[in-house]
C-alpha cells in the first residue's frame, strides 16, 4: 500500500475517533510494532518524481526528550517503520525519523520533502552529508506559519540533492496530539501537479460549505426560523474544524496565533457539536409533548457536555482536551443518530434525512478508521472520507430543512383549506338561516299588513256605521253635529257664508197611524233618497236629524242657492209617487232655511236655531213650503 500525498484529507486517527469510540481506544493503544530490518538506502532515479517514504523510515522514540541531532545519529534504538502509514498514537514523547537516499540521476535535483500532517507542534528537519548538518528547518504549529521554508498548509522542506550524492535526512517530531508522519519526497513538478488537484478539491469543499452558510443565512433572514442559524453555525464550525485539521486556517486565518491554532481544532469540533445539538433540539422540536421527558433530560445533559468540551478546549492541556472533546463528540454523534431514529420511527418525515445525514458522517468516520487500521485499502475516497461525509451531512441536513419547510407549508395549506371550508359551511348555514328568517319576516309582514288592512276596513266600516243612520243610510245626528261645527269654523276663518236646511215631513204621525210604522219607514227612506240626491256638492252634508226630520248643511252657499235646493226637495217630495196598497199616498215636507257668514267660530247653534225657527214658520204658514230665516214664507 502506498501513502499518497493528500493535503486535503483528514488522515488523522483523532478525527476518525470522533465517529467511533472504539477507534479512540485503539488510538490510545496504538504503538507501532517493532519489525527490525536493515534500512536500505533509497535510490533517487531520473524517471521517478514521487517517493512515499513510510517503509524506508527508521524510527527512534526518545522518552526522556533529551536527545539532540548530535546524539541520535549513533543511537542504537532505531527500528524500521513497520507500515507505510506512520501512525504512533497519542504521545508527547520526542520522536525521530530518518532515511538515506542516493541521487542516481545524472544531475543535481531539488527535492521537496512533504510531511502531510499539519497538526504537529514541532517538526525539525536536518539534512546530513556524511555526518555534517548541511541544512536545517524548524517548523510546526509552535512556530509562526511564515517561519516555514515554503508557505503551504503541510510542512514542505526543499532539499537540494547533488548528483551521485547520498544524504541522510533526520526529522524530529514532538507534539501533544497524535504522532503521525506521512512523509513523501517529490520532484517539484510532480508535487505541483498533485497539489493542484488537492487544492482544487479543498476549494470545492470549502466553497460548497461557504455557499451553504450564505444560502442558509439568507434563508434565516427570510424565514426567521432559528434552525437556520444553528445550521449555519454548525456548517461554519465543521468547516473551520476541517480547515484547522488540514492546516488551512493556520495558513489563511491566524498565521501568527500558534497557541490558538493548537486549540482551534478542539474548539471548533466542540462548537460544531453545540450547534448540532441546538439544531437537533430545535429541528426535531424536542420540547414538544410527543417526545418522552427523558429526551429533554438527555438534551440537557448533552448541552452540559458541550459546555465542558468548549471550556476544556480552551483551558485544558491538549492531550486531556482531546480525550474529552472526542468522547463528547462521539456521544453527541450517536445521540443525534438515536434521536433522529426515534423521530423517524414516530413519523417525523424530515427525520429520515436527518438520520441519513448523521449516518453519512459516521460512515465517513468508519471508512477513515478502517483505512487507518488497514482494513480498507487507501484511495481518494478513504483519504477524503470525512470531507465527503461532512459535505453529505451538510447537504442532507439542508434537504431535511427544505423537507421540513415543505411539510409545514403543506400542513398550513391543509389547515387553511379546512378552515376555509369550515368557514364557507358556516357562512352558508348562516345565509340559509338568514334567508329563512327573512322569509319568515316577509310572511309575518304580509300577515301584519293583511291584518292591518282588515282592521282598517273594519274600522272604516265601524266608523261608517257610527256615522250613518241605519234606517235611511244618511249621515246621523252625531256625525252632523261634528261636521257642522268644523265647517262653521272653517267658514268663519275664510269669511264665507254657510247655509242650513231643516226639513220635516208633514203629518207623518197620520201616515204611521194609517198604514203602520213599516210603511212609515218606507216613506222615510223615500224622502231620504230625495234629500241625498238634492245635495250636489261634495262638501254638502245630508243627515237624518231625528224622527222624520232631516237636515242639509251647505258650506260656502248663499241663501238663494240653499233656498233653491230646499224648494227642489219640496217639489220632488210632493211629486213623488208613494203608493201603498195600490193607492198613491201623497207626502209633503216643510223646510226652513238659514244662512249667514259666521261672526264667531263657535256659534253653530245660532245657525241651527235660525233654521229651526224658519221650519217652524213653514209649519205655521200651512206646511208644504220653504221658509228662509229673516225672509218671507
Ligand atoms: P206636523 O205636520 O206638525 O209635523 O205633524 P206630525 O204628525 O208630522 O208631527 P209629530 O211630530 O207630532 O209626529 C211625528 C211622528 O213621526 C211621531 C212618530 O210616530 C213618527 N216617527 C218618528 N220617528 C219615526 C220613525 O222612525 N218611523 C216611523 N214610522 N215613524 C216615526
Ligand atoms: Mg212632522
Ligand atoms: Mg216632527
Amino acid at each position: 500500500m502506498q501513502v499518497k500525498y493528500s493535503p486535503g484529507s483528514i488522515s488523522a486517527p483523532k478525527f476518525a475517533a470522533i465517529q467511533c469510540a472504539i477507534l479512540l481506544l485503539l488510538l490510545l493503544t496504538q504503538v507501532g510494532a517493532n519489525a527490525w530490518a536493515e534500512p536500505a538506502v533509497l535510490s533517487l532515479r531520473a524517471d521517478t518524481g514521487q517517493y512515499p517514504l513510510g517503509k524506508h523510515l527508521e524510527i527512534l522514540r526518545d522518552r526522556s526528550g533529551t536527545l539532540d541531532i548530535q546524539t541520535v545519529v549513533d543511537n542504537d534504538h532505531w527500528y524500521q517503520s513497520p507500515k507505510e502509514a506512520v501512525s504512533l498514537g497519542l504521545s508527547d514523547d520526542d520522536w525521530w525519523f530518518r532515511f538515506s537516499a542516493h541521487n542516481e540521476a545524472p544531475w543535481d535535483t531539488l527535492y521537496l520533502l512533504e510531511a502531510a500532517y499539519s497538526s504537529l507542534d514541532y517538526v525539525n528537519v536536518y539534512v546530513l552529508d556524511d555526518g555534517a548538518i548541511i541544512q536545517q528547518f524548524d517548523m510546526g504549529d509552535h512556530f509562526p506559519f511564515h517561519a516555514r521554508p515554503i508557505d503551504h498548509h503541510n510542512f514542505i522542506t526543499p532539499i537540494n540533492w547533488p548528483v551521485d550524492k547520498t544524504l541522510d535526512v533526520y526529522v524530529h517530531v514532538r507534539t501533544s496530539g497524535v504522532v503521525q508522519l506521512p512523509l513523501t519526497l517529490w520532484w517539484q513538478a510532480d508535487f505541483a501537479i498533485v497539489d493542484q488537484q488537492h487544492q482544487m478539491g479543498a476549494g470545492l469543499y470549502f466553497g460548497a460549505m461557504l455557499i451553504m452558510i450564505i444560502y442558509n443565512l439568507f434563508m434565516y433572514f427570510g424565514i426567521k426560523d432559528r434552525s437556520f442559524i444553528y445550521y449555519v453555525g454548525f456548517v461554519a464550525s465543521i468547516s473551520l474544524f476541517v480547515a484547522s485539521l488540514t492546516g488551512y486556517s493556520y495558513q489563511y486565518f491566524w498565521p501568527e496565533a500558534s497557541e490558538w491554532n493548537g486549540k482551534s481544532i478542539g474548539f471548533f469540533l466542540s462548537s460544531a457539536v453545540l450547534f448540532a445539538v441546538l439544531f437537533t433540539h430545535r429541528f426535531l422540536d424536542m420540547d414538544a409533548e410527543s417526545w418522552p421527558l427523558a429526551t429533554r433530560g438527555g438534551i440537557l445533559a448533552i448541552y452540559f457536555i458541550t459546555v465542558i468540551m468548549m471550556v476544556s478546549s480552551i483551558l485544558l492541556p491538549y492531550t486531556i482536551m482531546l480525550v474529552i472533546v472526542i468522547v463528547g463528540a462521539v456521544i453527541a454523534c450517536f445521540g443525534a443518530l438515536i434521536l433522529g431514529g426515534y423521530g423517524w420511527i414516530h413519523g417525523e418525515i424530515a427525520a429520515r434525512y436527518y438520520v441519513l445525514a448523521w449516518g453519512s458522517l459516521l460512515v465517513g468516520g468508519i471508512v477513515l478508521a478502517g483505512n487507518k487500521f488497514s482494513v480498507i485499502p487507501q484511495n481518494i475516497f478513504t483519504d477524503n472520507a470525512v470531507q465527503i461525509g461532512s459535505s453529505m451531512l451538510v447537504a442532507l441536513l439542508s434537504f431535511a430543512i427544505a423537507d421540513r419547510i415543505n411539510e409545514e407549508r403543506r400542513r398550513r395549506y391543509n389547515a387553511q383549506r379546512e378552515t376555509i371550508s369550515h368557514e364557507r359551511a358556516a357562512r352558508e348555514a348562516k345565509e340559509d338561516a338568514l334567508s329563512a328568517q327573512q322569509q319568515a319576516n316577509r310572511e309575518l309582514e304580509e300577515k301584519v299588513r293583511a291584518r292591518t288592512e282588515e282592521l282598517h276596513q273594519a274600522n272604516a266600516i265601524l266608523e261608517e256605521m257610527n256615522a250613518t243612520d241605519a234606517l235611511t243610510g244618511l249621515r246621523n245626528r252625531r256625525f252632523f253635529d261634528d261636521i257642522a261645527k268644523r265647517e262653521y269654523v272653517r267658514c268663519f276663518r275664510y269669511q264665507r257664508p254657510i247655509a242650513l236646511i231643516f226639513a220635516d215631513i208633514d203629518h207623518f204621525k197620520k201616515l204611521n197611524d194609517t198604514y203602520g210604522h213599516l210603511i212609515g219607514d218606507d216613506g222615510l227612506r223615500v224622502v231620504a233618497q230625495i234629500m241625498a240626491n238634492a245635495a250636489i256638492r261634495d262638501s254638502d252634508v245630508v243627515a237624518r236629524y231625528g224622527g222624520e226630520e232631516f237636515c242639509i248643511l251647505l258650506p260656502e252657499t248663499e241663501m238663494a242657492g240653499a233656498v233653491a235646493v230646499a224648494e227642489r226637495i219640496r217639489r220632488t217630495v210632493e211629486d213623488e209617487e208613494f203608493v201603498v196598497n195600490g193607492k198613491r199616498v201623497p207626502i209633503t215636507m216643510s223646510l226652513g232655511v238659514s244662512c249667514h257668514q259666521p261672526k264667531s267660530p263657535d256659534n253653530i247653534s245660532l245657525l241651527i236655531k235660525e233654521a229651526d225657527e224658519s221650519l217652524y214658520n213653514a209649519k205655521g204658514a200651512g206646511r208644504n213650503r220653504v221658509c228662509q230665516f229673516g225672509g218671507k214664507g
